[in-house]
């Protein structure tokens, strides 16, 4: 057994899982599986690898893909240097985006979900959340809205139809209300989907003359409208994305929101509005099992920083963004002209992803060769993830941090040199 788990060791598994594949294969009365049992497992470790498939916010590859690395060592998480006393984690984090979205207050969970689960269950337990039928969504990883509510104790109220829900249908619903009850709107955003055709729904501005909160589940965290952290106009893949900053001027109690979706940072769920509610969603206990840790927070912090600073270019999300398709063009021209046949150039459609801006594509250029070489190119260190449209395989580059196109260049070779498989 020993000899077999020594054999593995350039799987780069530590020791015991190479026994336990050694031990698993002789069981299964074949020795010779342990190397296909150890690789299986190896090939579930985390490790860095090349998004090119042209899909910005993959949700499978970890969404917005990071700079990386602010934390090590100790880290000044809860000790406030001004007064070396006992200070808040999310200090920091609520004054930027206080700044950055003009909210009263701000604090932080671990995700999007638990940002909406958090607010609910604690402003609304037994008590009505009022939602339109068009809005009873599923936001994919299991994320139904229904569900949510009835796990932090509130009471769905559904009101109007799938396609059309008017203002009046929020004030009857209210109007039906005992007196004592303590109801609550909630918008979701319409994050990865549309219902087209004959439709209709209430802005927040008019849900906010109701004088009840409205909560807005924004989903994908655009801070602001008017991108004031790039050099150039919003782009064009953020028409109908509503943002943080202008739903709260519309009237929002509270918005939630993803940190790794359009904000480009770390996996996070923000909650921004009014100082009371989120002072109240703060002293909740349920907050305590949500918050997030050191690591989230300092890479959090970072990519704040550099939205106040208006140096949006540093966030990754961003610049892939919002490189013009001709450079994109242009790195790809010189990756395949130094490869030759059977790799070439073609032009792709690259999406935002992760339920982001459905339906809007950024023009962009990718690397491709006929076949499904899928397989082949994770077969490399680093791993390349493609993907395969109309019989052949494309690598987008807009999804591809420039520094890493030696690598793609690599794996490409790599895959050409084995020959056709
Ligand atoms: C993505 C999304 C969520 C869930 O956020 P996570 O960070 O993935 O937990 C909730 N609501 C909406 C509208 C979303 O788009």
């Amino acid at each position: 057994m020993d000899a077999i788990a020594r054999s593995l060791a350039d799987t780069g598994l530590p020791h015991p899982l190479r026994v336990s594949a050694a031990r698993a294969a002789v069981c299964a009365g074949d020795a010779a599986l342990a190397r296909q049992i150890a690789e299986k497992t190896a090939g579930q470790f985390l490790r860095p690898v090349i998004n090119a498939t042209g899909t910005l916010l993959h949700t499978n590859l970890g969404r917005a893909q990071l700079e990386g690395g602010a934390c090590r060592g100790a880290v000044n998480l809860e000790l406030d240097l001004a007064t070396g006393r006992r200070g808040l984690r999310t200090s920091s984090v609520s004054k930027l985006l206080c700044s950055l979205t003009g909210a009263e207050a701000a604090t932080v969970v671990n995700n999007g979900a638990a940002a909406l689960l958090l607010v609910l269950a604690t402003l609304a337990p037994g008590q009505p959340v009022i939602v339109s039928r068009g809005e009873l969504v599923e936001i994919g990883g299991g994320f139904r809205i229904p569900e949510v509510l009835a796990t932090s104790g509130a009471r769905l109220v559904e009101v109007g139809t799938t396609n059309k829900t008017r203002l009046a249908d929020y004030a009857e619903a209210l109007g039906g209300l005992a007196p004592e009850t303590r109801p609550l709107l909630l918008k979701v955003h319409q994050s990865n989907y549309r219902i087209v055709g004959f439709t209709q729904s209430v802005t927040t501005a008019e849900l906010a003359t109701l004088g009840v909160p409205v909560v807005v589940d924004l989903g994908s965290g655009l801070l602001d409208a008017g991108t004031p952290w790039l050099r150039s106009a919003p782009p064009r893949f953020l028409a109908g994305e509503p943002a943080a900053r202008q739903t709260l001027v519309q009237g929002a109690a509270l918005v939630t929101f993803s940190g790794d979706k359009l904000l480009g940072g770390p996996q996070a769920g923000l909650i921004a509005g009014s100082a009371d509610l989120v002072s109240r969603c703060s002293r909740n206990p349920l907050f305590r099992a949500l918050r997030p840790g050191g690591l989230v927070l300092s890479e959090l912090q970072a990519t704040l920083v550099a939205y106040a600073e208006r140096r949006g270019h540093e966030i990754p999300f961003w610049q892939m963004a919002t490189t013009p398709a001709g450079e994109i063009r242009e790195r790809a021209e010189a990756i395949a002209g130094r490869l030759g046949p059977p790799v070439s150039v073609c032009g792709s459609l690259a999406a935002v992803g992760a339920g982001s801006s459905p339906g809007m594509e950024i023009e962009s250029a990718a690397l491709c060769l006929p076949g499904d070489h899928r397989i082949g190119l994770i077969d490399h260190e680093p791993p390349v993830v493609a993907r395969v449209q109309e019989g052949r395989t494309l690598l987008d580059l807009r999804s591809v941090s420039p520094g890493d196109d030696g690598a793609v260049e690599s794996a490409l070779k790599h895959l050409l040199s084995r020959g056709p498989t």
